[in-house]
């Protein structure tokens, strides 16, 4: 009478330059001390030769959402049901050429060099993949090229000019991180280009005072630059008929279907997929060769590419909505990526993705020690 499930997908992903798994070690230790502080539990858990210099345990996010992973992909290959359990790191966006130009190294050669360390860390802690994958792949383009391709023939892409400062000296677009400057509010002087950490304000990067890039030191300059946005408001119906079959009686938890609902309820806007930079997926797109895709719009294509690298099947695997049942694993400020940019862009592309069938979003610590009950 038993039948068997539908194929599993598991998944994660996380920026080349976090170190993800570290934070996860936290987690896994709290339930038999509530009482240790992180720094207790860095020793034992990991070995300080094996912490790539510079890197931070992260505070404030969870991560637990590692640490679920690993035990719901061995349940269910205890049980032997078909599963994918995958995982890579997002390589592209600002962050990483910042980094390489702090280290003297190209975009490329600082992603080989990180990827490498952290897919070390993951055979130390036997934590068994299928694939251990990245973004800079050529089928990474080559999908995102397509998704975009789609979208783009079916109007779901509109065309607008924004203002942004540009370093003359550095000859680029600065990024919200790199430019500092008068908070337009309260005065403070080191107000970043998107918040002001003194009065906690949004900023708009191109209303800050005597703004300066952070790099060179010298003044930018406003500029207008033509971009790409997709057309969430378009493709808001198809989403919410998507939800409504899709998350009463699933796993998605509670913080994922709140953050949803109150992005719905605000409204959706269209959203920027363009950034003037150099180091991304090229745009299809004649008069945009200057520009790639914002690293938002396709890290989440990477659980797609990545499984391409894995197996020419993939399409098995995500174009197989009927037949597969898709989880996703993250901390909960990465729900909208993952719960409405991915599947608006995979809906809006008609061209029958799988789409997150489970979405399971870990809160912070802070998040997580407040519901432990006290005696
Ligand atoms: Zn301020
Ligand atoms: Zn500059």
């Amino acid at each position: 009478m038993c039948s068997s499930p539908a194929p599993f997908l598991m998944s994660t992903m996380f920026p080349i330059l976090e170190t993800s798994l570290v934070a996860c070690s936290v987690l896994m230790s709290l339930p038999g001390g509530a009482n240790c502080c992180r720094e207790d539990l860095r020793e034992p858990w990991v070995p300080r030769n094996r912490m790539p210099q510079g890197w931070r345990l992260r505070g404030s996010r969870g991560h637990g959402e590692r640490l679920i992973l690993i035990f719901s992909s061995r349940y269910s290959r205890l049980r032997q049901w078909n599963t994918l359990y995958l995982c890579g790191t997002d390589e592209y966006g600002t962050a990483t050429e910042t980094k390489a130009m702090e280290e003297g190294l190209t975009p490329q050669e600082i992603c080989d060099k990180y990827h490498v360390i952290h897919a070390d860390i993951y055979r130390w802690f036997n934590i068994s993949f299928d694939i251990f994958g990245r973004t800079t792949t050529s089928q990474q383009t080559e999908i995102t090229q397509d998704i975009f391709q789609r979208l783009w023939n079916r109007g779901f892409v509109l065309q607008d000019t924004v203002e942004q400062l540009r370093c003359e000296r550095c000859a680029r677009f600065l990024a919200d991180r790199f430019v500092e400057g008068v908070c337009p509010f309260c005065g403070y002087e080191e107000a970043r280009g998107d918040q002001c950490d003194k009065c906690g304000k949004l900023i708009n990067a191109v209303e800050l005072k005597k703004p300066q890039c952070k790099v060179c030191r010298s003044c930018p300059v406003v500029r207008s630059s033509r971009h790409l946005f997709l057309d969430l408001p378009k493709l808001e119906d198809r989403l919410e008929e998507w939800l409504g079959k899709t998350v009463p009686g699933s796993d998605w938890t509670p913080n994922a279907r709140f953050i949803i609902r109150s992005w719905l309820r605000d409204g959706l806007k269209p959203r920027c997929i363009t950034r003037d930079l150099k180091w991304g997926t090229p745009v299809p797109l004649e008069g945009f060769e200057d520009k790639v895709f914002y690293v938002w719009f396709d890290a989440t294509f990477g659980y797609i590419s990545i499984t391409a690298n894995y197996t020419d099947q993939w399409e098995k695997w995500w174009k197989n909505p009927e037949q597969v049942n898709l989880y996703q694993f993250m901390a909960k400020d990465n729900v909208p990526f993952h719960g409405l940019v991915f599947p608006c862009s995979a809906l809006g592309a008609e061209d029958n993705y799988t789409l997150v069938s489970h979405l399971i979003a870990t809160g912070t610590l802070e998040d997580w020690t407040r519901n432990i009950p006290r005696e």
